[in-house]
């Protein structure tokens, strides 16, 4: 009854016997990363539940955690720009 994992498809996926529900999926580039009880909140930069400090002292960020927050609001500033600003580009000619 556990055989699912033995079905071979075309190779795009690894196999990830560790680090399964341990700091695995969180990308502390995008998301939270806060560990609590070992295991790295998921939710985006923006979670209110932990402190600025707490997401601060988050390891393995390319980035301090305050330029990475800047760059996803500027994100999605520029997502919901992009989605009012429609057609209005008809300077330049
Ligand atoms: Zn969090």
């Amino acid at each position: 009854m556990d055989s699912l994992h033995l079905a071979r498809g075309s190779g795009s996926q690894l196999p990830r016997t560790l680090a399964n529900n341990l700091a695995g999926p969180v990308d502390v580039e995008r998301q939270c990363g806060v560990s609590k009880d070992g295991v790295p909140c998921a939710r985006s930069l923006t979670c209110k539940s932990h402190s600025m400090g707490a997401k601060r002292a988050v390891a393995g960020r390319s980035l301090p955690y305050d330029m990475l927050l800047a760059a996803y609001q500027k994100k999605n500033q520029a997502k919901q720009q992009s989605k009012s600003i429609s057609s209005d580009s008809s300077t330049g000619h």
